[in-house]
């Protein structure tokens, strides 16, 4: 049975599936150099396991207060030892990243202090946590004011406004690893560490923060291992490795974990409750196979780069570029561009595969967004999905995949529908 009769009764014709087999022979080394990655991540996640005597009685479920829930709290342990970090707060009661990323500033800001991102604008959502565009609750609303200094027209960092900037209210800087919604570069774990001991000299008091969604283990260090005293993500991404229903993390220094801890559930009750309803397994075994699919996701970004790329799109970054996280910006200049790939990576889907995505207005981003997912979990972005704000320069942002094969199948299909609706042309 030859591989291309089944990609045929997946709808894809001849042209496009040997423009992928064309693909994929270009990328082999850049492959292998992922699954080393993989095979060390591997290897730090067995060992925090081992290290903490993981066990059948850490899947037990708690319901309730959830006190003395063992396998909670060495989950918790394993967490930090993966990151090496003091301490770590991981919770099913984390709703997403933008509430753990909410809990993490609002628990370490008081009214009087000042936030910091040296990076531009954080991720569309957290602008109303901030209070840069205005809500109910937002930290300004407390009395939290914050300040910015953009990137340099070339993506660097702007070291001279950064030192303006930094005052002695400034009490914690936000450093945003990944790009999220915009065409910018992702910084590698390296950058972010030159940036950490630039701040550090400046003001070595101050708190630093990484979002940390979306790179997860796609390098062998993470943030923490370069001076980052917080780093916050979401389980429906990277270290949920698909299986995670729900959840989000805060690893870091012991005191910032405490104030952490007391601000999702309350002042003087802390780490100590919160029921986990089953979902410990989930956890645990959703981190262990967070290296492969990560890998693979990567695998599929690398792949998508490098397809969409020689169509002639701007990709971001290119298939040639070092990678920090899982995404991967294609600017198809035209919402008829983003539709049709949306559809594709829609169609290419193992649930809701017959739906067709439109734009709508999502709570928490300013325009109208078009997101293609077919998931097991809802929203979960570590599997195959594709979304973007329908405004120019129609830039879909592509991440995901729980296995390879599926995340080539998805920008396949994408192809194929680029290719029907006559945007693109295959030679
Ligand atoms: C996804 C993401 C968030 C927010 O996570 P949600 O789970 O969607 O709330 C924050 N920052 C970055 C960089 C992200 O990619």
């Amino acid at each position: 049975m030859e591989r291309r009769e089944i990609y045929r009764e997946l709808g894809i014709s001849e042209k496009v599936y040997s423009l992928g087999e064309r693909t994929v022979g270009k990328l082999k080394d850049r492959f292998e150099r992922i699954d080393a990655i993989a095979e060390y991540n591997q290897g730090k996640i067995l060992a925090a396991m081992r290290k903490n005597r993981v066990d059948a009685a850490c899947f037990a479920s708690s319901n309730g207060y959830g006190y003395n829930d063992a396998g909670r709290e060495k989950l918790e342990r394993v967490y930090a030892d993966v990151f090496h970090t003091e301490a770590a707060l991981v919770r099913q009661q984390i709703v997403c990243g933008t509430h753990a990323l909410t809990v993490a500033l609002s628990a370490n800001l008081l009214p009087g202090d000042e936030l910091l991102s040296p990076v531009g604008k954080p991720y569309d959502t957290l602008e109303e946590v901030i209070g840069i565009r205005p809500s109910k609750c937002s930290l300004k609303e407390y009395g939290v004011t914050y300040r910015q200094v953009d990137l340099l027209p070339s993506g660097g960092f702007d070291y001279e406004n950064i030192e303006k900037a930094i005052n002695e209210k400034t009490k914690l800087v936000t450093i945003q690893r990944s790009k999220g919604y915009q065409a910018r570069p992702s910084f590698s774990v390296g950058k972010i560490g030159e940036l950490i001991s630039f701040i550090r000299k400046i003001k070595p008091e101050v708190i630093i923060m990484v979002d940390n969604c979306y790179g997860e283990f796609v390098e062998t260090t993470e943030p923490s291992d370069v001076g980052a005293d917080m780093v916050v993500g979401s389980l429906i991404k990277n270290p949920g490795g698909g299986l995670a229903p729900v959840g989000g993390y805060i690893c870091g220094k012991r005191e910032y974990i405490d104030r952490c801890a007391y601000r999702l559930s309350a002042p003087g009750l802390g780490q100590e409750v919160g029921a986990s309803l089953g979902v410990s397994q989930s956890f645990y075994q959703g981190l262990f196979l967070a290296p492969t699919v990560v890998a693979g996701a990567e695998k599929g970004a690398i792949f998508a780069a490098e397809i969409y790329g020689g169509l002639g799109f701007k990709v971001i970054p290119s298939s040639k570029e070092e990678r920090t996280d899982i995404i991967q910006a294609v600017e198809l200049g035209s919402k008829e561009g983003m539709i049709a790939f949306c559809k594709g990576i829609q169609k290419a889907a193992p649930v809701d595969s017959y739906v067709t995505p439109v734009p709508w207005a999502m709570p928490g981003y300013e325009d109208e967004v078009i997101m293609a997912a077919g998931a097991f979990v809802q929203g979960s972005s570590i599997e195959l999905s594709a979304d973007g704000p329908v405004r120019e320069p129609y830039c879909v942002f592509f991440q995901g995949g729980l296995t390879w094969y599926h995340a080539k199948t998805g920008i396949l299909t994408s192809v194929q529908e680029m290719l029907d609706g006559k945007l693109i042309n295959i030679d």
